[in-house]
């Protein structure tokens, strides 16, 4: 079983491929965000902790998320997908302390690379399906009939009320200043490889596909 980090901007599409992964491959998709997220619905201490933090786009601190990973790899399994963690140095070398402290391994981490501009049009039209975590978008993937999810027939679409044109601003210049470093990070441990985010998502997912089917080759 292979370990790995997603990393991108937001709009790169690592959720997406992460419920691909999990599909495809049986892998444990590894999300802060939807931890966070899940937090918040649930009213919890931390959820009020950290709902005005990501309702502005700012990144929450590394001791909440380093202590989310951590409860949720000791639950056990391996192949996972690190989805928005890490997303600082310190966390990367929490987490680099974490796999050699429980014998796991980083097999590989993948940039999704994608610009600005299209991030922007992607995030803007982004909605899920709340009950099974579907993804959509306005312009490039409609549900088919209106406000019905096609994988579970739910009508419960929602937007994040952190995807829009002034907040993604923020998170982006989060990335660029705090998560962007991780590339150069990874790559001097010999374990980055990079996509092209942009690409149609099934292409995405078999590129992903075909770098996973070597790791043992390039790790
Ligand atoms: P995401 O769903 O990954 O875009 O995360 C949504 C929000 O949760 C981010 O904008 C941050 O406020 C927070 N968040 C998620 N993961 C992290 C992380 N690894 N470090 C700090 N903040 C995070």
């Amino acid at each position: 079983m292979v370990n790995i980090i997603l990393l991108g901007p937001p709009g790169a599409g690592k959720g997406t491929q992460a419920k691909r992964l999990e599909e495809a491959r049986g892998m444990v998709q590894l999300s802060t965000g939807d931890m966070l997220k899940e937090a918040i619905a649930k009213g919890t201490d931390l959820g009020r902790q950290v709902e005005g933090i990501m309702a502005r786009g700012e990144l929450v601190t590394d001791a909440i998320v380093i202590g989310l990973i951590e409860a949720k790899m000791a639950q056990g399994g391996d192949g996972f997908i690190f989805d928005g963690f890490p997303r600082t140095l310190k966390q990367a070398d929490a987490l680099a302390d974490l796999m050699a402290r429980t014998g796991a391994r980083l097999d590989a981490v993948i940039e999704m690379q994608v610009d600005d501009a299209a991030l922007v049009e992607r995030v803007s039209g982004r909605y899920t399906c709340g009950n099974c975590a579907a993804v959509y978008h306005d312009k490039s993937h409609p549900t088919k009939a209106a406000g019905v999810c096609d994988a579970c027939g739910s009508t419960n679409l929602k937007r994040r009320p952190d995807d829009n044109a002034e907040t993604l601003k923020v998170r982006l210049m989060e990335y660029y200043k705090k998560t962007s470093p991780l590339i150069g990070y990874y790559y001097a441990k010999g374990l980055l490889h990079s996509v092209d985010g942009l690409a149609e998502v099934g292409v995405v997912a078999d590129a992903i596909g075909t770098l996973l089917d070597k790791v043992p080759e390039i790790a």
